[in-house]
């Protein structure tokens, strides 16, 4: 699974933009519940102006949640990138932290919100970051029976080697999005199609997935 889906998408990679450790936290952050692309056109004036955990708390928090509303939920991802650097800047020297514990003590930084930084920024595999796309494939194609995120990316990981743990997320996410979309998977086009159960089951085009 994991070298067909390596050789379709050689160019996998975290569709966020972004050049340092703070700007994927806060993109990731904002991801929440909205597109990659409507984050990536919110974020270039974000990160002109806000450079440091400093500058995100130098303003007050409406002019933030304006600067981010398209993005939706925009109140509590303003409280979240807010809440992030302010403990980064009592706890962590103003940085972002690079292991999962201490990730996980920043508001609104769940499992998938620090794997993405540890695998993306640090080059650590701590996990596999658990979104939507991996979810529903991850159920697809037999890889777990769960949709608890923290339960479906322990069975990931029993599934994949470390080293796969940060690339089987983008390639997911990837072939989620171009050929196993949601309610109208392209099966016959599928490189996977002979080795997953949920092929050309009708269920899954009525986004129910085939017992396995
Ligand atoms: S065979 Fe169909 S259901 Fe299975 S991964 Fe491919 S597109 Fe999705």
């Amino acid at each position: 699974m994991f070298s067909r889906l390596c050789a379709l998408y050689p160019e996998a990679h975290c569709e966020l933009d972004f050049s340092n450790a703070l700007e994927l936290l806060v993109a990731t952050i904002l991801s929440a519940q909205c597109t990659d692309e409507r984050v990536n056109m919110v974020t270039p004036a974000l990160f002109r102006k806000y450079r440091r955990p400093e500058d995100y708390l130098a303003v007050p928090q409406e002019e933030l949640e304006q600067e981010i509303h398209s993005t939706g939920f925009f109140r509590n991802k303003t409280k979240n990138i807010r809440g992030a650097c302010r403990r980064m800047i009592e706890a962590y020297d103003g940085k972002v932290p690079d292991s999962m514990e201490e990730l996980l003590t920043l508001p609104g930084v769940a499992r998938k919100t620090a794997n993405v930084v540890l695998g993306n920024i640090f080059d650590k595999a701590e996990g596999i970051a658990v979104d939507t796309h991996v979810t529903r494939l991850s159920g697809l194609l037999g890889l777990t029976q769960h949709t608890d995120p923290v339960k479906i990316e322990r069975d990931l990981m029993k599934a994949f080697p470390r080293d796969q743990w940060t690339a089987i997320s983008h390639l997911l996410i990837l072939h989620g999005r171009r050929v196993c979309i949601a309610r109208r998977p392209k099966c016959e086009a599928c490189v996977l199609n002979d080795i997953c159960p949920s092929a050309f089951a009708p269920q899954v085009k009525r986004g129910v997935r085939p017992a396995n």
